[in-house]
């Protein structure tokens, strides 16, 4: 803001402006009044004079006509008239000169009744035209005569006069209004002029010829004088003879003079008004300019430094709405402050953050990052204008491009994604969340380094798809391959073949050799078996001594019988492992898309009959799924499965518990439900089994619901005689997958007065992970129902992190596979990776197969929650539990349980 602009300025020029103004118009109304005032002093005063005149010239006319009376009366007294003619006129002649001294007239004329002069005095043609004036009865009584050397304004007196036998005449006399009249007439100071059809007769002193021009102007007023008229016949027009009269005024005060005070005086109150109001107005106005300099101040640098306080100390010198103001912008000053202090707060805060706080145009250009871009990303470059597609590995831009195009046309409002940055040689995965910020168009989020948690992700989603030993392909990798070859077959119309493999007799090796040697031999004949296979199939380890094949694109069934002949031959073959020797034989089973089944469990489950009749058979036998068909499938196979169906038909599967253990505190906190089966012949026959028949004879939920009911009923018990036991039941997954099931579940857990939070519903990783979107559904339902989860055998299925976020499981299962090898550095990693995982996501982990002391001391030491297995206890019948769970503490003390 110039000084031109101040308010002060503004002020100023408009108060000088007003004075101006005012002076103007004061000045004007007092010449207005002044003019007006002279104009009345002047008219009363020309009345005046003009009555004074009127009076005095009536006066002396009077004066005169009583003059010719008396004249006329000596003239008769003395008989003058009746003389004879001759001497008549000698002695009046006598008469009139002797009568001189005192008399007015300059002028005498005696006349006969008709006209006739008899005597004449005085100017001649004057009295001739006096005469025919008044004979005529023309009111004029005044006249100018003309007589030579003389030129003067005449006033008529007239009066009969009695002739003896003559009759009735008249006498005539006329005065002069000449210079020495006009000189007693004149009153003071006043000069008077006497003119005559518009010329000047006569006039008292010298002529002013200046007047002389302003006569036809009468009546005139100027400063010093008044010109008045008046004729000297008072009922006469101004046509004949008029005497003006100059009247000189009294000195009055000059206009001059008059503008000149009435100047001083606006000047005058100007002044004052200027120094009383233009004082405290200045004050005013210095008071806010100090105010608005304060606030400049402020805006500038965004505290209330000295200037500030200076300009409020200013404007707080008096209380009023400056002052107010002042206050009100201090209070909101003191808001700005608080607000920056804070924001910079925040700002610090955001810096102290590993994530990096970003805002992006919607092209993904950067508009601003936090401070943490340089450790997160590890560029010290400046990232703000450049476009985060130029730093992105090529393959990562087009689905950031987009998704950066969804949040851009309102499809979504936030969305994730994780991308590689390449900074030089380095390769960084970020998680990049974004939202799109309604009020700007831009897009806000956070980027993190999960490089860390990728690669474990990585080694675990390795570790979990391959078998540890072999480093084969596992059961779900081996399904998720299976899945897309047939899905390529049925687009090709080709045939895929798969089978299973089951060493014969393997278990003698362990038993007779150890697990080690077991393990060097499957390792080699992995190998083996592996080398004998082209590159598009797939050796997979199913568990223990059995593989299975996938061998893709198959031309036909004699193809496939040759590949399967091939590996038999390979493995026959001797091995040689630690200096030894071994002649392995299998038992194998092929099923082929799409002759035996379309399906990949099917194709898998008849690829096992398959194995199962070759095991059958005799052992080292090789059999297709249609040869079996034709031969009818394994007596024993069908014995079993009949056994099986009665069971469960007659509820003879029973439930043992197994005791879960708190790996700190080493309380028994509560058991698992395992179902077992005894067949009366053939003996006890392992859940592994029966389990899996169970499910591919379609009775696995009657079998489920069988152990569910018993399994509560027991909770229940123990319930009543005070022992606080969780009960975890394990589910399958045609179980879960039942409709209503949720609400079943509950109704039975709450029919036995149990509550939902103290059972625990095990679900294999393979399972929860299977059907991802149903399964995480149904899992939700169980969890929002009040039921724990837990992961079992976790570790052998496929979760990324992503997917156990979204599955509201309580806890994970590590697998009794990675426990068994906690020993080797793999194992120990892996565990120690779960555990890791767990913590992160707020999940407890439980141990199963706790075989000894050392593992459990060691599982203990490694973070894990619960333990499981035969070292804590086997599982036991439901009658055993309560005494078992009685004596633990002791036991656990005897073992030197810490
Ligand atoms: P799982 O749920 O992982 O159960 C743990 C298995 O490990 C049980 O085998 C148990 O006896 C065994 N085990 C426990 N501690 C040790 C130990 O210290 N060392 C060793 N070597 N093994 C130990 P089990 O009873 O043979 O059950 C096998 C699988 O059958 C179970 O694995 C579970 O998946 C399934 N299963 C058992 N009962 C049921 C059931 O009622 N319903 C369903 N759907 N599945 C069941
Ligand atoms: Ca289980
Ligand atoms: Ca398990």
């Amino acid at each position: 803001m110039s000084e031109k602009e101040s308010l002060l300025r503004h002020t100023q020029r408009r108060v000088f402006v007003t004075g101006i103004i005012s002076a103007a118009i004061l000045a004007t109304l007092a010449w207005v009044g002044w003019d007006a005032a002279l104009d009345a002093y002047a008219n009363r005063l020309a009345e005046e004079i003009r009555q004074h005149y009127t009076l005095k010239l009536t006066q002396d006319r009077q004066v005169w006509q009583q003059q010719a009376e008396r004249l006329r009366a000596q003239i008769e007294f003395m008989r003058l008239g009746e003389l004879p003619s001759e001497e008549r006129r000698e002695h009046l002649r006598a008469f009139f000169t002797a009568q001189g001294e005192y008399q007015d007239f300059a002028a005498v004329l005696v006349a006969h009744a008709n006209g006739q002069p008899i005597l004449t005095i005085g100017c001649y043609t004057l009295l001739l035209k006096g005469l025919s004036l008044i004979r005529a009865k023309r009111p004029n009584r005044h006249v100018k005569g003309d007589c030579p050397g003389e030129e003067a304004v005449y006033w008529l007196t007239h009066t009969p006069l009695w002739l003896g036998k003559e009759g009735k005449g008249l006498a005539l006399f006329g005065t002069a209004l000449d210079h020495s009249y006009l000189t007693r007439l004149a009153k003071g100071r006043d000069h008077l002029y006497l003119l005559h059809g518009g010329r000047i007769i006569t006039a008292t002193g010298s002529i002013d010829h200046g007047l002389l021009v302003s006569l036809g102007e009468v009546p005139k007023r100027t400063d010093s004088s008044l010109l008045i008229a008046l004729p000297i016949d008072s009922n006469k027009h101004m046509d004949g003879s008029v005497l003006v009269v100059h009247h000189t005024l009294d000195p009055l005060l000059p206009m001059r003079a008059v503008l000149a005070t009435v100047g001083v005086s606006a000047l005058a109150i100007f002044l004052l008004i200027s120094l009383v109001l233009g004082n405290s107005l200045r004050q005013h106005l210095l008071r806010l300019a100090a105010l608005a300099k304060g606030a400049r101040a402020f805006t500038t640098r965004f505290t209330r430094d000295d200037t500030w306080r200076q300009s409020l100390h200013l404007a707080q010198l008096r209380t009023d709405e400056i002052s107010r103001l002042a206050v009100t912008l201090d209070r909101l000053m003191q808001v700005a402050e608080t607000r920056q202090r804070e924001q910079l707060i925040y700002r610090q805060t955001l810096d102290l953050l590993d994530e990096v706080v970003v805002e992006l145009d919607l092209t993904g250009r950067v508009l601003c990052a936090s401070s943490a871009w340089a450790r997160v990303c590890g560029s010290d470059g400046d990232i703000v204008g450049k476009r985060l597609t130029d730093l992105l590995d090529p393959d990562d831009v087009p689905s950031f491009e987009v998704m950066l195009r969804r949040l851009s046309v309102n499809d979504k409002l936030q969305a994730s994604t994780r991308l590689r940055l390449i900074t030089g040689q380095v390769v960084r995965w970020l998680e990049i969340r974004l939202v799109r910020s309604p009020e700007s168009r831009n897009l806000r989020g956070v980027l993190r380094d999960v490089t860390q948690s990728y690669l474990q992700e990585q080694r675990i989603t390795h570790m979990a798809l391959h078998d540890a030993l072999t480093e084969l392909p596992n059961r779900v990798l081996l399904e998720d391959r299976l899945r897309v070859a047939l899905r390529l077959a049925a687009r090709n119309q080709s045939k895929v073949a798969l089978g299973f493999l089951d060493l014969d007799h393997f278990k003698h090796v362990n038993d007779n050799l150890g697990h080690k040697t077991g393990d060097a031999l499957l390792k080699a004949l992995a190998q083996r078996l592996r080398a004998n296979l082209r590159v598009g199939d797939t050796l997979a380890r199913w568990g223990g001594d059995e593989f299975v094949v996938l061998l893709p694109q198959i031309p036909s069934y004699t193809a496939a019988q040759n590949a399967a002949a091939k590996l038999k031959a390979a493995v026959e073959s001797p091995i040689e492992v630690e200096g030894q020797e071994f002649h392995l034989t299998f038992s194998a089973g092929f099923a082929l898309y799409p002759d035996d089944a379309t399906q990949p469990e099917q194709l898998l489950a008849h690829a096992d009959q398959a194995m199962f009749y070759a095991k059958a058979q005799g052992r080292n036998a090789l059999c297709f799924f249609a040869e079996m068909a034709q031969k009818g499938p394994s007596k024993n196979e069908i014995q079993l499965q009949q056994r099986l169906a009665a069971a469960v038909r007659e509820a003879r599967i029973v439930n043992h518990y197994q005791p879960l253990v708190d790996a700190k505190s080493r309380r028994v906190i509560g058991v698992e439900c395992l179902a077992r089966w005894t067949d009366p012949d053939l003996g006890p026959i392992s859940p592994a089994t029966f389990i899996p028949m169970a499910e591919s004879l379609g009775i696995i939920r009657e079998l489920g619901q069988l152990v569910w009911h018993r399994a509560l009923a027991d909770a229940r018990q123990w319930r009543d005689i005070g022992l606080d036991l969780r009960l975890a039941v394990n589910l399958s997954k045609r179980q879960l997958f039942k409709p209503n099931f949720t609400e079943e579940l509950l109704a039975n857990v709450l029919a036995e007065g149990l509550s939902p939070q103290s059972i625990t519903l095990e679900i294999t990783e393979s399972t929860a992970l299977l059907d991802i979107e149903s399964a995480t559904d149904r899992l939700a339902e169980l969890k929002a129902a009040g039921f724990r989860l837990a992961i079992d055998d976790f570790g052998t299925g496929y979760s990324s992190l992503s997917q156990l976020h979204e599955i509201s499981a309580d806890e994970l299962k590590i697998d009794i596979s990675f426990v068994r090898r906690i020993d080797k550095p793999d194992g120990e990693r892996l565990i120690q990776t779960i555990v890791g995982l767990a913590a992160s996501l707020g999940l407890k982990t439980v141990a199963e197969g706790v075989e000894d002391a050392h593992v459990a001391d060691k599982l203990t030491d490694m973070g894990v929650d619960t333990l499981q297995g035969w070292y804590c206890g086997r599982p036991m019948p439901p009658e055993a539990v309560v005494d078992w769970v009685r004596q633990w503490p002791q036991q656990s003390e005897k073992q030197g349980v810490r």
